[in-house]
């Protein structure tokens, strides 16, 4: 079980300035409406490699989710994804574990088939037995490379045609209407036409290449949440490691145990870490924020959510520091883990056994859609006839001086509409994950991974409802669609 109060405790330091933070009323000024990138290519033809019904650019929990059941639901579907593997920040980004929704029964028919794989491996996700946790109110905790694993084998169930090594560069768009996306392959440029395109890029790219508004950062600040670059130690002995922090340190707020336990940097255990600053082990940037939990059925392994770069310094929105903050981050890694070997009984022999593939971006850009969620909806529990699922996790910002963490009163949920997750521009275009249409501070609790799955699944249930009966996605009368059972799984 994840220890919440935890994982509270640890932003507590930043509430001060949470106003700054969490104010969001330039929102109308602070987006864009790019031009659509329509590529010429001095009028060369680029082959067409594949046509589909649905083409979803991102594999990540909520492309793949997307993708999934629109083919689940009849779909002939095509996923881009310019890794090789599936699940995006889940398995390249080494985000582990999924954080709890915190309301009942919010286990999707998607996410409880996953379970149900994850089950068959041995693994069995949903461990808890406190009531009130059940079905989505606890994290779901799905090791990286298992994960992928069962992602690709759902996507065989299902006839998803993936894509690997594909990059989005552009698109047709003409009409209010994607037509094609260009992709960048080893035979060189192709495109893929399909009737419907979602967006699962993360980064809103296939929407701000069609021309879709977008915005930003801090509608405030114009920062970026702070971006970190994942690792793992293997060779860890996890039951020294949690006498130390629980016994030696009194970290009296790590109410987890072993063998799912966690240790983080808190008001507990801060001087611990301020001495390895004084001894020159560590930098403060270092040790600004330190997570790490074990891993289920990776015994000896810890996931580090750490170490985080400056917002001031890198922001995500630019290419030039998003790879500056890789080689940054990798320096720290080092550091970091040779603090630990020093200094934490039970790393005496630990090692980094995988550094994530991917950059882990909170958040980039946003779009404005047809519905534009903001911290009032959060605040105000809002709830939508058009509801694609809901969730109480926490505003959860990670900045250098305004770490924000908002919950709402116990037995309170907010809820998405659809409308969040299409446009006005765009006919047939639908967006999931981080990237759909909010502020920056109800990004910052509609990003958890369960949530980003449960939209990617509204997103194919609603594709795969717009081609049957020929409506526009964008036009989807939520509340006409029989077989939409997310918001109320049980
Ligand atoms: C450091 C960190 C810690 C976090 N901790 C947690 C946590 O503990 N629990 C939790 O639930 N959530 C956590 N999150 C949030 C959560 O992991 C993400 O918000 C979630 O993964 C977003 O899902 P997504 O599908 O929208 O995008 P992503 O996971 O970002 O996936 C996007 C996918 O699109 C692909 N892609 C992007 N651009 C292109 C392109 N042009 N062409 C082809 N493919 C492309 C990428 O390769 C990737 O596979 C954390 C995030 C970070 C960064």
């Amino acid at each position: 079980m994840i220890p919440i109060s935890r994982r509270e405790l640890l932003k507590l330091a930043g509430v001060t300035a949470v106003g700054a933070a969490l104010g969001s009323d330039k929102n109308a000024e602070a987006a864009e409406t790019p031009k659509p990138q329509n590529f010429s290519f001095n009028g060369a033809q680029i082959p067409t490699l594949f046509r589909a019904d649905v083409c979803v650019v991102g594999g990540g929990p909520a492309g793949t989710a997307a993708a999934v059941t629109a083919a689940r639901n009849g779909a002939r579907v095509v996923l881009i994804e310019q890794g090789t593997v599936l699940g995006g920040l889940q398995t390249q980004g080494l985000v582990y574990p999924a954080m709890p929704t915190r309301v009942l029964n919010t286990d999707t028919p998607y996410i409880t088939d996953l379970n149900r794989r994850f089950a068959m491996h041995g693994i069995y996700v949903d461990f808890v037995d406190d009531e009130k946790y059940k079905n989505g109110g606890d994290a779901r905790q799905y090791t990286p490379e298992l994960l992928a694993f069962i992602y690709d084998e759902l996507c065989a169930d299902y006839k998803v045609e993936v894509l690997y090594n594909a990059t989005l560069i552009g698109t047709n768009t003409a009409g209010g209407k994607i037509s094609a996306a260009i992709i960048h392959t080893v035979e060189g440029l192709r495109k893929i036409e399909a009737n419907i395109f979602i967006d699962g890029t993360g980064d809103a790219t296939l929407s701000r290449f069609s021309g879709v508004k977008f915005a930003h950062g801090n509608e405030h600040t114009g920062r970026n949440q702070k971006m970190s670059l994942r690792f793992e130690m293997g060779g860890v002995e996890e039951m020294k490691v949690y006498k130390f922090f629980v016994k030696k340190l009194k970290d009296g707020w790590c109410e987890s145990k072993p063998p799912e336990f966690e240790f983080a940097k808190t008001t507990h255990t801060e001087k611990f870490y301020f001495e390895g600053i004084q001894r020159g082990e560590v930098t403060k940037d270092d040790v600004a924020y330190i997570q790490a939990f074990t891993i289920l059925g990776k015994p000896g392994t810890m996931s580090m959510n750490c170490p985080e770069v400056s917002p001031y310094l890198y922001s995500s929105t630019s290419a030039l520091d998003r790879s500056k903050a890789i080689q940054q981050c990798r320096i720290m890694i080092r550091r970091l883990a040779h603090f630990f070997r020093k200094n934490i009984p039970g790393f005496k022999n630990a090692y980094i056994s995988r550094e994530a593939s991917m950059l882990g971006v909170r958040e980039s850009w946003r779009i404005h859609g047809k519905y534009y969620m903001t911290k009032d909806d959060y605040f105000n529990a809002q709830k939508f006839p058009d509801a694609v699922c809901r969730s109480a996790y926490p505003i959860d910002i990670h900045d250098e001086v305004l770490d924000v963490h908002r919950t709402l009163a116990k037995g309170e949920f907010y809820e998405i509409p659809y409308r969040a997750l299409v446009t006005n521009e765009i006919s047939n275009l639908i967006v999931v994950g981080r990237c759909i249409s909010t502020d920056f501070p109800a990004q910052a609790a509609v990003r958890i991974q369960p949530t980003c799955m449960s939209m990617g699944e509204a997103a194919g249930i609603a594709a795969a409802y717009g081609l049957k009966n020929g409506i526009a996605v964008n036009a989807i009368d939520w509340t006409s669609i029989q077989n939409r059972s997310y918001v109320s799984a049980g």
